[in-house]
């Protein structure tokens, strides 16, 4: 059964904004490296180092690659706009 549509997807194609997040949410996730279960390797720029969760890599990104997210979010939202003309 394809007729029920995951409300949250919905929201998403609908509100727009929720596919910069998205880009963004991808990006991150490609800069984590999951080497074993409690190894968690931060890949943003020469960035080597290794947090037992994931959360404590994702917390350490907001954290000390701020300008990496803003340039981030710089180039997702230019190649959004790009893409939309
Ligand atoms: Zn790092």
């Amino acid at each position: 059964m394809n007729l029920f549509i995951d409300p949250q997807e919905a929201d998403v194609v609908k509100l727009g904004g929720g596919n910069l997040d998205e880009a963004m949410k991808s990006q991150i996730d490609s800069a984590i490296t999951r080497e074993a279960e409690d190894r968690w390797r931060c890949g943003v720029r020469k960035c080597t180092k290794l947090f037992l969760e994931e959360k404590f890599v994702r917390s350490h990104i907001q954290k000390r690659h701020k300008d990496w997210l803003e340039r981030l979010s710089l180039e997702v939202t230019l190649g959004q706009s790009t893409s939309n003309m």
